[in-house]
């Protein structure tokens, strides 16, 4: 019978013998998180360091100062991550919603249950599930699993997965099949994002050095 709990925890636990803890996400608050989260849409996160550097050295990396800073200004500090002028946007437009409907108030968004929560951050301009599951994970400490192109890369050469499956088919099938252990979740997703970058590449993986090697193929 086809155990979908036993399989993602045999990969669960191959990649965290492999590569340890992976101390996921960086960030020193969950305003930090969110902005990074917005920031890396698209991009590599060293891009996203040198933006999150730049708010920091201009003294915006706040949310007032992020409220009041005109788009342009911040495009600017952001140019870094690339996509500045739509980041820019997707920024104040998460600062907009939050000041409207929250009073600016960070910490009371994220208590809000995880559904609530999740669809008030996808009803947001600019953030989809990604974005959206980053900051229920990583800043609001939601037990909900973030996919990315890596995560659906690795199912599919595991023949767990068609190639065009969409973003809620793989999100249900992780937590559908696992208990909803917040600290797991943060763990897996940054596993899986560890073995896209250093073996899972999209030409050329490298399968023969690989942890995820015979994984499923009972
Ligand atoms: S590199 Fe090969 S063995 Fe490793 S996860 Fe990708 S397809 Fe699987």
């Amino acid at each position: 019978m086809f155990d979908r709990k036993r399989i993602l925890l045999d990969l669960y636990s191959r990649l965290y013998n492999a590569f340890g803890p992976r101390h996921w996400w960086p960030g020193d608050s969950p305003f930090e998180v969110v902005v990074g989260a917005i920031l890396t849409q698209n991009t590599a996160w060293r891009n996203v360091k040198k933006a999150i550097g730049n708010l920091k050295a201009a003294g915006i990396l706040s949310p007032d100062a992020l409220q009041h800073l005109p788009v342009q200004d911040l495009a600017a500090v952001i140019r870094p991550a690339g996509y500045y002028n739509i980041k820019a946007l997707r920024l104040k437009h998460f600062w907009g919603f939050l000041f409207q409907k929250n009073g600016g108030d960070l910490d009371r968004l994220l208590a809000e249950d995880l559904d609530t929560l999740r669809g008030k951050l996808l009803s947001i301009n600019g953030i989809g599930p990604e974005t959206a599951d980053s900051i229920l994970l990583y800043a609001g400490n939601k037990p909900t699993f973030v996919v990315d192109t890596y995560t659906k890369r690795i199912l599919f050469r595991h023949r767990l997965m068609p190639e065009d499956v969409s973003y809620d088919e793989v999100r249900s099938f992780f937590m559908d099949s696992l208990e909803p252990k917040i600290a797991m979740f943060n763990e897996y997703h940054a596993l899986l994002v560890h073995l896209g970058h250093t073996f899972c590449l999209k030409k050329n993986p490298k399968c023969r050095e690989c942890p995820a090697r015979g994984w499923n193929d009972e």
